[in-house]
């Protein structure tokens, strides 16, 4: 099943943004714009030294050695001026980049985690990869080179009908051109460079899922259908390339044409004027030089045109990231207390499909409530929504009277925390690891924590995750409970959080747990049934609704579910 992907911004979207990146820092700009035009400047002033002296050869008295002096003498105060716009706009360009990225992190990081679950990380890792790059490269040289090379071309042109008018005009004959076949192309690429990012999106996903899931696709003999699914991704890719090549093959040829035709006009067209004394030698020799000179500031435009469509395109997707609406509202409510209800809470994953049907919880603060019920049942959904990631579809989840879809991220873990099997190892000391939970906490602190984790594993110092020393799954669940204690909230949700330490171990360290949070409320989802025994109130979910809700030895009197899954626990 392919993962639906995260939004892409509009096209009014992007060059909106486009607009207020370059606009950034306008006066930084306008140095850079400045530079580069006088370097221009410079450079438009030899082909009418040129010119003059072509008239001053045929009228036989050239001065050679002083307009060759003349030229060699601009020519080096323009590769001056270059170096410096150059660098000029270079470092603009590595600051605006370094912004975007930032923006970048800022935007992904605000994402909701169900919206990151449901997209596949496949997504999110090509946009900040691929895209970024891509966009990177636009930022750094297509952007600047492009308002560069509209300014000397804007300057060439000027300077060719300052030379004059009527010389001027045959250059213009590519113009038609060059504009019909941009017209033709951009749009068809815009759409093209969209499906190839796309397709590469899949291609990314479909491999991250094969390698995530090796042993998933060794053990059930998936390799067979998994070469087909990228097989299908490829030839997909490989259709969207061929589509943008074949636009290539069309626009590069006739922009060839373009660029030349002019030359040769501007000089069979400018003889003809001189032949008829309707311009001078000199106005014809500039123009052909000129009309030479504006190649280049047009390729430039063109050929990166092509590049700022590819960082268009990419920057549709990084700015789609933060179009994916928030999952919550905060609207400045303060919590009063700590109490954690749940009211007639109905949850579905897909529209007309609830997986929970009404469940009403209300949790005295401080106590330990265990949840059990048989897989599939819904206590996930349930923790999950008690600890305000997911919103209910109908009902609400408060604490403190205030839903939990109305705090603030930030406030919102500071009352509710979820720890389940899944949990990350940062790459850095395992000091790191634990006090990015709490910025600031001492070593005796962390003893302390590791202490009530039972934590066997490497020191403080040790590096740990990509780069160093691997945990154990055990350790790193250990690890995550630690983070979490240390984050200190208020009421804890633990989603079979000891499921991967052996039994033994897995009591010991609830036990521990239980001493260090007590005071806390904790809802522990629980597969093996002694956390249930230890906890003070047990509730049974069964088909998305709590069925049974008491402590252990009430529901044992009951003589319900709850009895019959301790007795065959007990056997
Ligand atoms: P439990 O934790 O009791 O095993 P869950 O809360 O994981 O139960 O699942 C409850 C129901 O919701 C199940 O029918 C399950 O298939 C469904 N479900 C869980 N997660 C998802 C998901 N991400 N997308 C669609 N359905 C889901």
């Amino acid at each position: 099943m392919s993962a639906e992907t995260l939004p892409v911004a509009t096209p009014a979207q992007v060059r909106a943004y486009a607009r207020r990146l370059v606009l950034r820092h306008p006066w930084d700009l306008a140095g850079v714009l400045a530079l580069h035009a006088l370097a221009a400047v410079t450079g438009l002033v030899t082909p009418r030294l040129l010119g003059a002296l072509v008239e001053d050869v045929r009228d036989g008295h050239a001065d050679i050695d002083t307009t060759g002096l003349a030229i060699a003498g601009f020519v080096v105060v323009q590769g001056v001026l270059m170096r410096y716009a150059y660098l000029a706009s270079a470092k603009l360009g590595e600051r605006v980049l370094a912004e975007l990225r930032e923006e970048f992190v800022d935007r992904v990081l605000a994402l909701p985690l169900s919206t990151v679950e449901r997209a596949g990380t496949g997504d999110l890792v090509t946009r900040a990869s691929r895209d970024v790059d891509t966009l990177s490269t636009s930022v750094r040289y297509a952007m600047p080179e492009t308002l560069v090379a509209i300014v000397v071309g804007g300057f060439t042109v000027g300077a060719l009908l300052l030379n004059g008018p009527l010389v001027a005009l045959p250059a213009l004959v590519a113009v038609p051109m060059l504009v019909a076949v941009m017209r033709w192309y951009l749009p068809r690429a815009h759409l093209g460079y969209l499906r190839e990012n796309a397709a590469w999106s899949e291609i990314a996903d479909g491999l991250t899922e094969t390698v995530q899931g090796a042993r998933t696709v060794e053990a059930l003999g998936l390799a067979e259908r998994r070469h087909e699914r990228g097989d299908a991704d490829i030839a997909t890719s490989y259709k969207a390339e061929r589509y943008t090549l074949r636009l290539r093959m069309v626009l590069f040829p006739v922009a060839e044409l373009g660029f030349v035709l002019p030359v040769a006009s501007t000089l069979l067209v400018g003889g003809l004027l001189y032949i008829n004394d309707m311009a001078t030698l000199a106005q014809v020799t500039a123009a052909t030089l000129y009309a030479q000179q504006l190649i280049e500031p047009v390729d430039t435009v063109l050929s990166w045109l092509d590049e700022l469509q590819l960082g268009g395109a990419s920057l549709a997707r990084l700015l789609g990231v933060g179009n994916v609406p928030p999952d919550r509202t905060p609207n400045g409510a303060r919590p009063a207390g700590e109490r954690l209800t749940a009211r007639d809470v109905r949850y579905s994953y897909r529209p007309g499909h609830d997986v929970l049907h009404g469940v009403d919880l209300d949790l005295r603060p401080g106590e330990r409530l265990a949840m059990v019920g048989p897989s599939g049942a819904g206590k996930s959904t349930l923790g999950r929504l008690l600890a305000g990631v997911d919103g209910p579809r109908s009902g609400e989840v408060t604490i403190g009277g205030v839903p939990l879809v109305e705090l603030p991220l930030d406030d919102l873990r500071g009352h509710v925390s979820l720890v389940t099997q899944e949990h990350h190892v940062f790459r850095g000391t395992l000091r790191e690891n634990l006090v990015m939970a709490r910025a600031g906490a001492s070593d005796d602190e962390i003893g302390q924590v590791l202490a009530a984790v039972d934590w066997d594993g490497p020191g403080l110092d040790t590096v740990v995750g990509s780069a160093g020393e691997t945990l154990s799954p055990a350790q790193a669940q250990q690890l995550a409970l630690a983070r979490l204690i240390l984050a200190d909230p208020h009421t804890l949700v633990l989603d079979e959080a000891t499921s991967l330490l052996d039994p033994r171990a897995a009591r010991r360290l609830e036990r521990s747990l239980a001493a260090v949070l007590d005071g806390r409320t904790v809802v522990a989802i629980a597969h093996r049934l002694h956390t249930a025994h230890d906890a003070d109130r047990v509730a049974v979910v069964e088909d998305g609704r709590i069925t049974e809700l008491g402590t252990h030895d009430a529901l044992i009197a009951q003589n319900g579910s709850y009895a019959a899954l301790w007795t065959s626990w007990q056997r």
